[in-house]
C-alpha cells in the first residue's frame, strides 16, 4: 500500500515549491494505486491564517489534486501530542528547559534550507536533571527536550535497530540525492542532534513530534516533501522508535529555486500560485514550470 500526504503550513500562499511537491507526491501515489492525503500544519496558531488555508484548498483543486479524506488540522491533534508527551515524559525521555522564546523558535521548527543555524546556547545552558521535575512543566512556563542521552540508552537496551557507534538507526530513502538505506550513527544523535526540542512553550508541541505523530496516525507509509526535510528524518526515525510508531520509505524531492539558486520561500510572493493564476497560467503551464510534464 502506499499512502502518502502533502503538509503545507498556512502561513502563507503556496507558491511553485509546494505546488511541485504536491504534484509529486499525489503522482507516485496515483502511479502505485495508493492514497494521496492533506495534512494542514497549523501548530503555530500565531503565524497560521484562515485566508491561507482556504487558499490551499483553493490552489490544489485548481491544479486537479484531491485528497481521500477530510484534511488532518494539527491545530485540532493537541491530545494526541499530549499522550506522546505524557508517554515520552513517564519514561524519563524528556526535561524542562527555560531557553529564550529566540533560542526556541529557531530549534522547534520545520529547518528548511536557508534558514539560520539552530543557536545551541540552550544546549549547554539546560543539561537534564536527575530526579526529575514536576509534570507537566509546560504549564509552568517550560519548554520540554529530548534527554538524549536516556534516549539512546534506552534504545540500546531494547536493541532498537541495533543501534551502535558504526551504525544507528536507519531508514529507506527513495529520493535523487540520497537514494538507498540512511544511517545516523549513535554518535551523531549524541553530539549532533543532543537534546532537540519537542515541545515548545508556547505551542505545547514541535514540528517534530507533530509531523511524528500524525504521520502515524495518517498511515504514512511514504513521505514525499522537500530535501531541505532530510537532516530532520533523522530526529523523525529515533522519535518513532520511542513512540513504537512506524518508520515510512522518505522521498526527499529536488527544491525549485529562483534564478539565484535560492530555494523558493513564502515571502517569494512573485512564485505564488495565485499570481500565476491570475495572469491566466493553467495547471499544465505550472507542471511544466517544475519540470513535471512528462506524462
Ligand atoms: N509543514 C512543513 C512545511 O511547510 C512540511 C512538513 C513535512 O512535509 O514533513 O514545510
Amino acid at each position: 500500500m502506499f499512502v502518502t500526504r502533502f503538509a503545507p503550513s498556512p502561513t502563507g500562499p503556496l507558491h511553485l515549491g509546494h505546488a511541485y511537491s504536491a504534484l509529486l507526491a499525489h503522482d507516485m501515489a496515483m502511479a502505485a494505486g495508493g492514497i494521496f492525503l492533506l495534512r494542514i500544519e497549523d501548530i503555530d496558531q500565531e503565524r497560521a491564517r484562515p485566508e491561507w488555508e482556504a487558499q490551499i484548498y483553493d490552489d490544489l483543486h485548481w491544479l486537479g489534486l484531491d485528497w481521500a479524506h477530510p484534511p488532518m488540522r494539527q491545530s485540532q491533534r493537541q491530545s494526541a501530542y499530549v499522550a506522546a508527551l505524557d508517554d515520552l515524559w513517564d519514561r524519563h525521555l524528556l526535561f524542562p528547559c527555560a531557553c529564550s522564546r529566540r533560542d526556541l523558535l529557531l530549534s522547534g521548527q520545520a529547518p528548511q534550507e536557508g534558514a539560520e543555524a539552530v543557536h545551541d546556547a540552550c544546549h549547554r545552558k539546560c543539561t537534564p536533571q536527575p530526579g526529575g521535575v514536576p509534570y507537566p512543566p509546560r504549564v509552568q512556563g517550560q519548554h520540554l527536550r529530548l534527554d538524549m542521552r536516556n534516549a539512546l540508552a534506552l534504545c540500546k537496551h531494547h536493541n532498537v535497530a541495533g543501534i551502535d557507534d558504526q551504525h544507528g538507526l536507519s531508514f529507506q530513502e527513495t529520493g535523487p540525492t540520497h537514494r538507498g538505506t540512511v544511517f545516523t550513527a549513535r554518535s551523531a544523535y549524541a553530539t549532533d542532534i543532543a537534546d532537540v526540542v519537542i515541545a515548545r512553550r508556547d505551542i505545547a508541541t514541535s514540528y517534530h513530534l507533530s509531523v511524528v505523530v500524525d504521520d502515524a496516525a495518517q498511515g504514512i507509509t511514504h513521505v514525499v516533501r522537500g530535501e531541505d526535510l532530510f537532516e530532520a528524518t533523522r530526529i523523525h526515525v529515533l522519535l518513532q522508535k520511542l513512540l513504537h510508531l512506524p518508520t515510512p520509505i522518505y522521498h526527499h524531492h529536488r527544491l525549485i529555486r529562483d534564478e539565484a539558486g535560492k530555494r523558493l520561500a513564502k515571502r517569494d510572493d512573485a512564485r505564488a500560485l495565485a499570481k500565476y493564476r491570475a495572469e491566466g497560467a493553467t495547471p499544465t503551464d505550472i507542471r511544466r514550470l517544475v519540470g513535471l510534464d512528462h506524462g
